[in-house]
């Protein structure tokens, strides 16, 4: 395109919140056939919220619940910030403060699983199952059927084990972007195909594909897993756009043809992405591929 009419369109794009950097990303845009959306905080609003909590192995609800939120409370993750919420909730409930604890020490964040970290003489691992699996934490057939039971209800678990023994569960639901099934099925009517990429595993990430109508899933991907799908597709020959919010998803966003960034994502995303999503609505993955279909056709 030329010098001005990239100008133009980015100009237009801004306008309308959509961030293009540079005449390479608008020109790239219009070649997308595949458009991979992580789930947290994309596809999904981001702002999980513990719908229930279970105690194991003979731990009260506010033994597991305390040391989860010390342990939790140094994570920039969503998950992270639910566990705190609802102990600071139940703590309200049954009239008592949250117990104030030594700062947590040997914090760990084990990204796409979980995090760790010892929180007074307590060793507490917050996570899903491969964490667990990972530290050697024993999974008995309770927790587990806890798990199948609310992830069929596209909820997302997280274990809590203390000292090596699973203490506690907590379940959250996090809902879909009001705008997300129209998104993708608008995107099909441009011969885009949707793809979902996860962290998160399987069960809860196929309840929410088929929430959005998306086919395709990737789930259980760490932040490298989710780079190396994207670059599976692009070996099909395919330009790939990648939309993520940072959060465990920058090498992917880096590796896309196009990578857009949602607006209220983090800083690296941002850095990372060709495109930012000012706004953080999904149909500005649309406003962006559109605008560089009617720039690129305009040029030829
Ligand atoms: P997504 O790809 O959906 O954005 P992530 O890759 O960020 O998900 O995380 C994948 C999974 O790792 C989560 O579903 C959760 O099970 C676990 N996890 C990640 N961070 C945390 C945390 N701070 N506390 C508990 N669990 C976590
Ligand atoms: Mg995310």
């Amino acid at each position: 395109a030329t010098p001005t009419a990239v100008m133009v369109a980015t100009g237009k794009g801004a306008s309308q919140g959509v961030l293009i950097k540079g005449g390479n990303a608008l020109e790239k845009a219009h070649k997308v056939k595949t458009v991979v959306f992580d789930k947290t905080g994309t596809l999904t609003v981001g702002k999980p919220e513990v719908v229930s909590a279970v105690p194991f192995s003979g731990y009260s609800m506010e033994e597991f619940c305390d040391l989860a939120t010390a342990a939790e409370v140094n994570s920039e993750h969503p998950l992270a910030k639910a566990v705190v919420e609802h102990a600071k909730r139940y703590r309200q409930k049954i009239g008592s403060h949250t117990k104030h604890f030594t700062e947590v020490k040997d914090f760990e964040v084990h990204t796409g699983a979980g995090i760790s970290g010892k929180v007074g003489d307590a060793t507490v691992l917050v996570g899903n199952k491969r964490l667990m699996r990972a530290c050697k934490v024993p999974i008995g057939p309770e927790v587990d059927d806890y798990i199948s039971k609310n992830e069929q209800l596209a909820r997302t678990c997280m274990l809590v084990a203390i000292d090596g023994k699973v203490a506690g569960a907590f379940a959250v639901t996090d809902p879909v972007k009001p705008e997300a099934k129209l998104v993708i099925s608008f995107l099909r009517s441009m011969s885009i195909s949707s793809v979902m990429v996860t962290g998160d595993n399987l069960a809860t990430a196929t309840a929410i594909a088929n929430e959005v109508g998306i086919d395709k899933v990737f789930a259980e991907t760490d932040p490298l897993g989710k780079a190396d799908k994207i670059k599976e597709l692009q070996m099909k020959g395919m330009a790939v756009a990648m939309v993520g919010d940072g959060i465990n998803d920058s090498p992917a966003l880096a590796a896309a043809d196009v990578g857009m960034a949602i607006g209220a994502g983090t800083d690296v995303a941002i850095e990372a992405a060709d495109i930012v999503l000012i706004k953080s609505n999904l149909e500005d993955v649309v406003t962006a591929i559109d605008l560089s279909r009617k720039t690129m056709s305009r040029i030829r």
